[in-house]
């Protein structure tokens, strides 16, 4: 059977770099999770190496093309492998256990990717992936630095982020427009936040959407009740704070 045509509404650029490959299978920790879900497999280059490993492995392929592909090249992978949207999966009714994710993901749905796994972090224990360098580094950044942002504090807030490796666009065919880096999170330990949790993605939201401004202006919106905790905060900048320093700034807010 022939290779898939990429599709750019899919963002589909095929890994053609083996060693990269296989570098990224084996930088999950296969003792997190009781099975693995690679997104966007597309012509298998990574599961070949996942499923080499000691775990079960599943995919979800939005392509029908690249699905047929892989039920071709891939008979270990039968009833495994799940047609559709990723965005759209049940997680947790078709993982009871905790499943570890993995995927050179389609780069148009990054963040959503990631806003799932916070949704679904009692589930998801570990993420391996690469992305858009930029993103990468967004999420991994710590604070004081200029790209650190709402998906920064919302994904440390829950995981424990490594920027493993950047990766060229000359390994994929076709190659992407943006560089790309492999990022690896795992699940931290926090069950319960300090405070709010609704309330405390709203200070968070709201204290970047003026990221230039210091909190006290930032936050005008927001009915300030306990100045005097707050005090330490008010002329910081949103990108000075760490995920710890947001918990006691939400609960400063009514
Ligand atoms: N892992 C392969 C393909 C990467 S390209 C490789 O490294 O070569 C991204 C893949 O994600 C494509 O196969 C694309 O069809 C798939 N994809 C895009 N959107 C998706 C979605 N919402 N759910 C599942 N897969 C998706």
């Amino acid at each position: 059977m022939s290779k898939v045509r990429a599709k750019k509404h899919l963002g589909q650029h095929f890994l053609t770099d083996i060693e990269i490959a296989q570098n990224i299978a084996h930088s999950l920790d296969t003792s997190r999770h009781n099975s693995i879900l690679e997104v966007g497999p597309g012509m298998g280059v990574l599961t070949k190496y996942l499923l080499n490993l000691d775990s079960e492995v599943f995919v979800i392929e939005i392509d029908k093309e690249s699905v047929c592909y892989l039920k071709n090249h891939f008979p270990k992978l039968e009833n495994h492998i799940i047609e559709g949207d990723f965005l759209q999966l049940p997680i947790e009714e078709i993982f009871k256990d905790k499943v570890g994710i993995i995927g050179n993901f389609p780069y148009n749905i990054s963040s959503q990717i990631l806003f799932k796994a916070v949704d679904h972090k009692n589930t998801i224990s570990e993420i391996v992936g690469m992305f858009q360098k930029e993103v990468a580094e967004r999420v991994a950044s710590a604070p004081g630095k200029k790209v650190y942002g709402i998906i920064s504090v919302l994904l440390q807030c829950y995981y424990d982020i490594e920027y493993l490796f950047a990766v060229n666009e000359d390994v994929f065919d076709p190659p992407p427009k943006v560089k790309s880096a492999v990022i690896r999170l795992r699940r931290n330990q926090r069950e319960d936040l300090p405070c709010d949790e609704k309330k405390f993605i709203r200070t968070v939201k709201t204290a970047f959407s003026m990221r230039r401004k210091t909190l006290r202006n930032a936050l005008k919106s927001l009915n300030l009740v306990d100045e005097i905790k707050a005090k330490k905060f008010l002329d910081l900048r949103a990108e000075q704070l760490s995920v710890e320093d947001f918990f006691e700034l939400t609960d400063c807010f009514e």
